[in-house]
């Protein structure tokens, strides 16, 4: 059976299902309750909208999580 991939537009939970191709795709949320998943159709689609969402979730915050993680590692005297 192929696996398919959701997005809550709730919460931003993701998940993989496998489904058969006559089954109806999910659409309740595990993670909140939301009605809100959406199913993943290719990985172009995917690209583009995860594209979307980084942009408007970077400019939200300071400094995107890979730099929190090489922050934490130690003092950076050379930034
Ligand atoms: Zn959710």
């Amino acid at each position: 059976m192929p696996i398919y991939e959701y997005r809550c537009g709730a919460c931003g939970e993701e998940l993989e299902t496998m489904q058969g191709i006559n089954d109806d795709p999910l659409t309740t949320c595990p993670a909140c309750g939301a009605d809100q998943l959406k199913r993943l159709i290719s990985s172009t689609s995917f690209v583009l909208k995860g594209s979307g969402w980084y942009q408007s979730d970077y400019g939200s915050k300071p400094k995107p999580p890979a730099s929190e993680a090489s922050a934490a590692g130690g003092a950076s005297s050379d930034d």
